[in-house]
């Protein structure tokens, strides 16, 4: 995929989402932090059932010390891997109270060093808290990028460089949600809804299996 085509392939997923955002609910950087923590193997929607019940009584890293860690494994005792993923958050906020006054760490090294939290729940932090333009590789941006040829790699990373790298600036802020919305929803794993994707004709697997319909649907 060229540069200009990478262009058109962002334009037309702003045209069709200008605001796109995280499907977890959370309304502070903290509140973010523990839900993106429960994400891993779990769905938004189930992390937004236990969030429900466990953010109106603690949403704070004291409040989630105070509740304690049977108190909060009760709270998300719905979400796979609950009891290891309530030590880790309780882990986080002694760490966060100890060393940032209670407060969400801005920078990523601080993020990467809170229990549970790796570089990709630190890019989810910096890009949806904190306005950073960091691009978080899942499972669905990385098979998009390979698919289509976006930003291919071998591995999470090495997507993540190429993506930093050619994902034109005025895209960047928001690259991560309109790449992972797509591969929720369009570009699933198994069938993919290729013939009512908004950029099949730029899509280097598209083009690959349609070879003719690519050519008569590009400008
Ligand atoms: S055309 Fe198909 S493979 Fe390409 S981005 Fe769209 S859904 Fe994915």
């Amino acid at each position: 995929m060229n540069n200009d085509t990478r262009r058109q392939f962002f334009e037309r997923l702003r045209a069709a989402n200008p605001a796109p955002t995280t499907e977890l609910h959370f309304s502070t950087p903290f509140e973010l932090l523990v839900a993106v923590v429960l994400s891993a193997q779990a769905t938004d929607k189930g992390v937004n059932k236990a969030t429900a019940r466990l953010f109106p009584v603690a949403n704070t890293p004291q409040a989630i010390l105070d509740l304690g860690l049977g108190g909060l494994k009760e709270a998300i005792r719905t979400i796979g891997l609950y009891n290891a993923k309530a030590e880790n958050i309780i882990k986080t906020c002694r760490l966060l109270i100890e060393r940032h006054g209670g407060e969400v760490p801005r920078e990523r090294a601080a993020l990467e060093a809170l229990p549970g939290v790796g570089r990709k729940t630190a890019n989810v932090i910096l890009n949806t808290a904190f306005g950073e333009p960091t691009i978080a590789v899942d499972t669905h941006i990385f098979r998009v990028s390979n698919r289509t040829g976006l930003a291919p790699g071998k591995n999470v990373l090495e997507v993540e460089k190429r993506l930093l790298k050619v994902v034109p600036r005025e895209f960047r802020q928001d690259a991560h949600h309109w790449l992972i919305l797509h591969g929720r929803y369009v570009c699933t794993a198994r069938s993919p809804k290729c013939p009512s994707c908004t950029v099949a004709d730029l899509c280097d697997s598209w083009r690959r299996a349609s070879p003719h319909r690519a050519r008569s649907a590009t400008p």
